[in-house]
């Protein structure tokens, strides 16, 4: 048996977060509060981005100078990565792909069109090396739609299966390797509904429209049966914000994020939700991805 490199048996003590997102932003905005709180609690977290967002627009119309917008968006995401604590993170090497149908999605370097197994073998052996107890992605609907959450997720699949398979060899990145719990984050519908209530309530413009609506009119989101985990993030809220305000170039001025009055903060965004996937919750209800494991608060 191959034997352990010391510096592996010495982190591995250390319970792991790592959270994969497909572009540039989606880390701040899903996990940012989560990411936070374990970077806080001395965790080691590393966050894999799979593009650089090169289909994004400049939403907010911001004076770029000489820079291109996907230097700016990797310069921006660093920032982010900052406000949040991170110091460990890496690109998988793919390439946006925009939205359905676009001509991004036949970009030979996209990430829609890569080759599965060859994009999870990358991601594998980041989880050999790494080697994080919880790991976070979309969903198998992609959290709305777009072809990159969806093959973020379809490779993260993959390559957790591919990291702890014993019979798949990369003797460089260490031994096979089991994540103890596997979520998906979650925006709920129950919570997009009283997002879009409350702020229809205050006089404020929606992200979904100024009149009423339902279950029926939401074109994503998770039930709230699915839910397995919901985390008070409010303690750390203020980062996640920063974070997410480090992404100016995505941001419109009329993002309902930045205009939300303070008292209605942490109301709106002071929780995080997830779905467990794989291995055991650890309590319910469960108000910690690493609850009952080692180094977990519940
Ligand atoms: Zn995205």
């Amino acid at each position: 048996m191959r034997v352990p490199h010391p510096s592996i048996l010495r982190e591995v003590a250390v319970p792991a977060l790592l959270c994969v997102h497909p572009h540039p932003d989606d880390e701040s905005i899903a996990c940012g509060g989560v990411i936070a709180q374990a970077v806080d609690a001395g965790y080691r977290v590393k966050v894999v981005t799979c593009t650089r967002g090169e289909e994004g627009e400049n939403l907010a119309g911001i004076d770029l100078g000489d820079e291109d917008l996907v230097t700016h968006r990797v310069r921006e995401l660093a920032d982010a990565l900052d406000e949040l604590g991170v110091s460990d993170h890496e690109f998988l090497g793919y390439r946006d792909s925009g939205m359905v149908d676009t001509p991004g999605n036949a970009h030979p370097d996209s990430f829609h069109a890569a080759d599965l197994y060859e994009a999870s073998a990358r991601l594998a052996r980041t989880i050999r090396r790494f080697r994080p107890d919880v790991v976070v992605s979309d969903d198998a609907n992609g959290t709305y739609g777009h072809p990159d959450h969806v093959k973020g997720h379809r490779v993260t699949e993959r390559a957790l299966a591919m990291a702890e398979d014993p019979w798949w060899h990369t003797p460089d990145d260490g031994e096979p390797h089991a994540v103890a719990k596997r979520y998906v984050f979650a925006f709920t519908r129950s919570a997009m509904l009283s997002t879009h209530r409350r702020l229809l309530a205050e006089g404020l413009a929606s992200p979904f429209g100024e009149g009423d609506i339902d279950e029926s009119d939401l074109v994503f989101g998770i039930p709230d049966e699915d839910v397995t985990t919901i985390v008070d993030i409010s303690p750390v809220l203020d980062r996640k914000r920063a974070a997410m305000r480090a992404h100016r170039s995505q941001i419109g001025e009329d993002s309902f994020f930045l205009n939300v009055p303070e008292d209605l903060v942490v109301e709106l965004f002071g929780t995080e939700a997830f779905v467990l996937l794989a291995g055991e919750v650890g309590a319910t209800p469960e108000e910690d991805l690493f609850a009952g494991l080692a180094g977990g608060t519940s």
